[in-house]
């Protein structure tokens, strides 16, 4: 039976009406006409059947380019690259976290994505024989990108490992040091050093040590740690309190 229909109304009324006696018994007769009516639970309007939630992205851009467009490499994918070598890179990549190399919109569940994150895993990806054409122009521009941070060392960057890694990880570093002192949660902040055999002893010197933040000792062990690379470092930064 449809709510609308008379029926309905009329069984509604009767509803009412019952319990609008009940109340006039439950408090006496205080309760004037006015102050009923406004004790009434408001009768909401049905919703549509629950949708289930919409992916929410921190980043999501609809452009047609693919993370060349995102990362404003267009010009550079464009000159560099021949059709023979666009369409093996292309087909290589395929898509990482749904989106692709050169075509379609670009998301990302995290805000904290990085162009030189970005060329590093492309790099990795293109080590076999096969590419090292493509590598060694991607390296170009690698290089290019990360020379905007900091000066490169072409013998380091050539033979050392790890040296381009420490490029790739400056903005998830400088990222963790500025939410550190956004969140104001932390008392202290430290680093973590990843240990194995390319570990040098400045990182491990400095692993696990606590600098006070609100003070900004970590901003200064920060700027002394990561002034230029060194080698072997992928150091990471947290905070905890102390
Ligand atoms: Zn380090």
């Amino acid at each position: 039976m449809p709510l609308s229909s008379p029926a309905a109304q009329q069984a509604i009324k009767r509803q009412e009406e019952s319990l609008r006696q009940q109340d006039k018994k439950s408090s006496g007769s205080l309760m004037d006409e006015s102050d009923y009516w406004k004790q009434q639970p408001k009768i909401e309007p049905k919703l549509p059947p629950e949708l289930p939630p919409t992916e929410t992205y921190a980043i999501d851009k609809n452009i047609t380019g693919g993370l060349i467009e995102f990362f404003g490499l267009q010009g550079w994918y464009q000159a560099t690259f021949n059709d023979e070598q666009k369409h093996r890179l292309e087909e290589l990549f395929g898509t990482v976290s749904g989106n692709k190399l050169a075509s379609g919109p670009v998301r990302f569940k995290f805000a904290n994505v990085d162009v030189l994150q970005f060329l590093y895993d492309l790099e990795e990806k293109l080590k076999s024989q096969k590419f090292s054409d493509i590598y060694k122009l991607v390296d170009e521009q690698y290089k290019i990108e990360a020379g905007k941070f900091c000066k490169i060392d072409n013998k380091r960057w050539d033979n050392e490992k790890y040296y381009k890694s420490w490029f790739s990880l400056m903005k998830y570093r400088i990222d963790a040091l500025n939410k550190l002192k956004a969140d104001n949660y932390f008392t202290d902040g430290q680093f973590d050093v990843v240990d194995d055999n390319f570990t040098t002893q400045t990182c491990l010197d400095i692993n696990n040590k606590g600098f006070k933040i609100l003070n900004g000792d970590l901003d200064r062990a920060f700027d002394q740690h990561f002034l230029e690379p060194i080698e072997g470092c992928r150091c990471t930064v947290r905070g905890y309190r102390g």
